[in-house]
């Protein structure tokens, strides 16, 4: 293999046994059971162990964010910006590490880990920048002679970062970096599966300056650590990325909340569709199609779901897509040459696994399915299939995998196409294939998505450039990585004086 410097570092880290567990006051708490961290890629191989926070703990760290919280909205936001700056510096001088971890923890592909650090990296760095824009000083605003008029921008409050496993690390982070950089204390709550990452990264957000007592880790599960958070009456705010149904779970305990109306971020799930005309390059639609549908084995909130294929161009785009998915080599994530890795976890595949039987069931033709590695049955692998169905309207929700649907469609019946693919209610994202200007124009603005990627694969977002976030059943908005984001995390005072 290639050996560069960064490779033998992978290669030591390979059995490196790794520790979390809740930190409170800059100290990780080891008391109780640990839990086993198993590979998802292989269940006889252990990555650590975790211990999970109990309700006393979440009490107690809201406290302490509660007290903490006026000094750490006080402190310039210079030196709050400074200590992302650094943040970033030491992310990348780890990123052996979380590229490891992201690999064994995660079931990531190398590349994708990669790619998880730079993302990461990109938000401290982005949103330093911002918060220095939003707040360095307050905005003067027009007044009468005489008035003066200052908008102040300040922190909330003690914030929840509550998080998915699919990017244990960029996730995680700009969600914490969002809400520390403008004032909040913060409480992350990471996502069970993915404790290991999200541990290292507070360690060393603490090293590069972030005190203690303003970021504190709550490992543990959803309905436990993720309710306690919620429905603790201290909180001043909930940022959260994840599944739609927890999203509205969620809204509902703020919402039933005496005493405080508190903002809820959700970045939630989408039933993402491509949509490819006559005009479309077959051999480039199959590139991105690859990517889009089964890279991070289509666990990705922006992954394609579902392809729509014009009938003149559908047959060649089918035959070249067979073809391609019978050379995905579906294997070990921690090998270059692996394109797809496995599922999270035995209930992701399980799901995954009774769609699949389903479609069968109902007599769906399976259009090509991805040969599997020796070695698979030892984790989480789930078959890339690609299989037809009539429209997206036969899916009732998001099938968080490797499954690719494909609908053919008749050029006269593009209206069809739009209103269902509106119908579903979600709106992340739409890739659009196509080398007529007008028709891209014109179904990009029609279909509800958050993000619109016309010629390309539809699944990289770019902090700063490509602000990702969807509409509707896809999240509030404002958009991760975008001019807006911090807005929310920010509470206004105007002062007036004569
Ligand atoms: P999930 O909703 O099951 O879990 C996300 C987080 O919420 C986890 O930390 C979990 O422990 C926590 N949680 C679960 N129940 C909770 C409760 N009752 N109260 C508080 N917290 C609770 O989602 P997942 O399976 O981890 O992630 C996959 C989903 O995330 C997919 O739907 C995907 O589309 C979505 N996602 C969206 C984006 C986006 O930017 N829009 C990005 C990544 C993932």
């Amino acid at each position: 293999g290639i050996r560069t410097p960064f490779f033998n570092e992978l290669a030591r880290l390979a059995d490196k046994q790794w520790q979390a567990g809740p930190v409170i006051g800059g100290k990780t708490l080891t008391q109780g059971t640990a839990s086993a961290v198993l590979s998802p890629q292989d269940q006889g191989r252990q990555v650590g162990q975790v211990w999970f926070a109990d309700q006393a703990t979440v009490a107690q760290a809201v406290g302490r964010a509660q007290a903490a919280f006026k000094g750490w909205r006080d402190t310039p936001v210079e030196q709050r910006a400074r200590a992302l700056e650094k943040l970033a510096e030491m992310l990348e001088a780890h990123s052996a590490e979380f590229v490891s971890l992201c690999t064994r923890e995660a079931g990531k592909l190398l590349q994708d880990g990669i790619d998880e650090v730079r993302e990461a990296v990109d938000f401290c760095r982005y949103y330093a920048v911002e918060a220095r824009r939003l707040m360095a000083e307050p905005t003067r605003l027009p007044g009468y002679t005489g008035e003066l008029n200052l908008l102040h921008a300040q922190g909330r409050g003690p914030f929840v970062c509550i998080s998915p496993w699919n990017f244990p690390l960029a996730i995680f982070l700009g969600q914490v970096a969002a809400a520390l950089v403008t004032g909040n204390t913060v409480l992350a709550k990471p996502a069970e599966q993915t404790s290991l990452v999200a541990h290292l990264a507070v360690t060393l957000a603490h090293q590069a300056g972030i005190p203690a007592e303003v970021l504190q880790l709550l490992p543990g599960d959803g309905a436990t650590v993720g309710a306690a958070l919620t429905q603790d009456p201290r909180i001043a705010g909930v940022c959260f990325t994840g599944a739609t149904d927890t999203a509205q779970l969620i809204n509902l305990t703020l919402a039933k909340r005496q005493g405080a109306i508190v903002p809820l971020i959700a970045e939630t799930g989408g039933q993402n569709a491509m949509i490819v005309d006559s005009t479309a390059l077959p051999e480039q639609v199959v590139r991105d199609v690859l990517r889009a549908a089964f890279q991070s084995a289509g666990q990705r909130c922006s992954a394609l779901r579902v392809l729509y294929l014009q009938e003149d161009v559908a047959e060649r785009v089918l035959e070249i897509l067979k073809g391609a998915m019978k050379e995905l080599s579906v294997d070990d994530p921690a090998l270059w040459s692996t394109d797809v890795g496995p599922v999270i976890d035995q209930g992701a595949r399980a799901g995954l696994e009774a769609h699949l039987a389903r479609m069968k069931a109902e007599g769906k033709r399976i259009i090509a399915e991805a040969p599997m590695a020796k070695g698979c049955d030892k984790g989480f692998y789930v078959r890339p299939t690609a299989l037809e169905i009539g429209s997206i309207k036969e899916l009732e929700k998001e099938q968080f995998g490797p499954i690719l649907h494909v609908v053919r469609f008749k050029a006269k019946d593009i209206g069809q196409v739009v209103d269902d693919i509106n119908g579903t209610g979600y709106g992340l994202t739409l890739g659009i294939h196509s080398r007529n200007e007008s028709f891209a124009d014109q179904v990009a603005r029609s279909v509800d998505a958050g993000n619109v990627y016309i010629n390309r694969d539809q699944i990289g977002a770019m902090v700063g450039v490509q602000p990702f976030g969807g509409q509707g059943l896809s999240g509030t908005g404002p958009k991760a990585g975008g001019p807006h984001y911090l807005s929310r995390f920010i509470t206004e005072k105007t002062v007036t004086n004569n």
